[in-house]
């Protein structure tokens, strides 16, 4: 979102680069391990060889439901008739509305879904897109959740946040915070599919209650004196995850820097199942720390090199080491290029903490530590305690202070310009 806003605010729609030259590889042989390697392991490693390539993102829904962790209703729980996840699955859009599979260039997953519904056509719905604007809305019609998607697209919306927002203002709606006055008529009570489409273009286009709902759902919550209906972390909108039904990825979401994200923060909740030798235990606050920074680490290296982050389900830096080191010629190391990633991280907390957030930011919201969701026959919340524990055993494992502060002997041994400190965050 945020180069797209760059590009927006330029009138910039889009760059175009063409050339007709190949790339030259230096060392054919070590490239060629690597992306051997790299390839084998993606036609092994069960997301990769069959849930996104035979499904695409949207066969996740059963999944995740099956760990309790889809949400439902703005957070409220993680509870659905499986009746009602039939209709909005990953297979039900392979039975009903696909009309072709895409991929990026030569990508042996193809994880697209070109769809059709009436007469009209486009991409997706992904797995975000189906819960922020489904279940998290009590929403389980595919039709209008694909329509609506198709709008998101066409008009350049996120559809996680969009979905996030609509589902905090129906809690505002079902609470009587709001009424159909304040929404210009529309009755925004959970499952009700009626509104989604419209809701959209007026928050395109910042028409009557849209305008309040392009604040997204931090803005507009507190707007009415209840922010913690808002399911954000510095101020972004959760994906669909519920973090109550993994620490790994609750963790993930309080110290990603961009705020509740399941990319920068990491793809934590793929280690609680399709991890092979990397699973490990969904409630360890003793090993998530390590995982989730292992995991930010990946997805660091992945941004930097511009790849998908799907090929963190089969392989880690090692092999894009070997890949990178092939076609440059220089000697990418598994170490250096973990310690580029610890690199970049510093540099994001420290732009951080120049913006002004603090470790008092590195949270959850309140909900998650108050109001349970039962798994694995148990009540589970995030305790204040527990967050506590893991966002300062995260630092430890970052090599910050116990504020989140990377110290000046890091940033040196990082070759970070001292500079950078202009001591407002001390
Ligand atoms: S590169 Fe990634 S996003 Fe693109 S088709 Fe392959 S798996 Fe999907």
């Amino acid at each position: 979102c945020g180069p797209g806003a760059v590009m927006g605010s330029k009138n910039l729609k889009a760059i175009v680069v063409s050339g007709n030259k190949s790339v030259p590889i230096e060392d054919e042989k070590k490239y060629r391990s690597g992306f051997q390697q790299g390839h084998h392991r993606l036609k092994a490693a069960p997301a990769t060889k069959r849930i996104l390539r035979e499904l695409g993102t949207a066969g996740l829904v059963k999944l995740i439901d099956a760990i309790d962790m889809l949400p439902h209703n703005n957070f409220q729980d993680t509870i659905h008739r499986q009746e009602d996840l039939d209709k909005i699955c990953g297979e039900t859009i392979h039975k009903t509305i696909l009309e072709k599979v895409g991929g990026c260039y030569r990508c042996p997953i193809a994880c697209q879904r070109h769809t059709k519904v009436g007469d009209k056509t486009g991409e997706g719905p992904e797995y975000e897109t189906v819960v922020l604007m489904g279940p998290v809305c009590g929403i389980y019609d595919l039709a209008t959740i694909t329509r609506a998607n198709y709008l998101c697209n066409e008009l350049g919306l996120d559809t996680i946040s969009f979905g996030g927002t609509v589902a905090a203002a129906m809690e505002l709606y079902e609470r009587g915070v709001i009424t159909s006055q304040d929404t210009g008529g529309l009755e925004l009570r959970f499952g009700n599919a009626s509104v989604l489409e419209a809701l959209v273009i007026l928050t395109a286009h910042r028409k009557g209650f849209g305008d309040q709902l392009a604040e997204g759902s931090l803005r507009l919550t507190g707007r009415y004196g209840h922010p913690e209906i808002s399911m954000s972390i510095k101020g972004m909108e959760l994906p669909a995850y519920d973090p109550r039904a993994s620490y790994t990825q609750a963790l993930g979401y309080m110290t990603s820097p961009t705020g509740a994200c399941h990319l920068r923060g990491g793809y934590a909740v793929s280690l609680a199942f399709f991890g092979g030798s990397k699973e490990i235990p969904r409630f360890s606050i003793r090993q998530s720390p390590v995982a989730v920074r292992n995991v930010q680490d990946l997805g660091i290296v992945q941004d930097s090199l511009g790849v998908c982050r799907f090929t963190g389900y089969a392989f880690t830096i090692e092999t894009w080491s070997r890949m990178l080191s092939g076609v440059t010629g220089e000697d990418f190391s598994t170490h250096y290029l973990e310690k580029l990633a610890q690199r970049i991280a510093a540099l994001e907390r420290l732009f951080n903490l120049e913006a002004g957030f603090t470790d008092k930011d590195d949270t959850l919201p309140e909900r998650f530590q108050k109001e349970p969701i039962h798994t694995e026959g148990m009540d589970v919340v995030v305790k204040k305690e527990h967050i506590e524990k893991l966002r300062r055993d995260y630092y430890k494992v970052r090599n910050w202070d116990e504020h989140g502060i990377p110290n000046r002997e890091l940033l040196q041994k990082l070759n970070i310009d001292d500079n950078f400190d202009d001591g407002s965050y001390d």
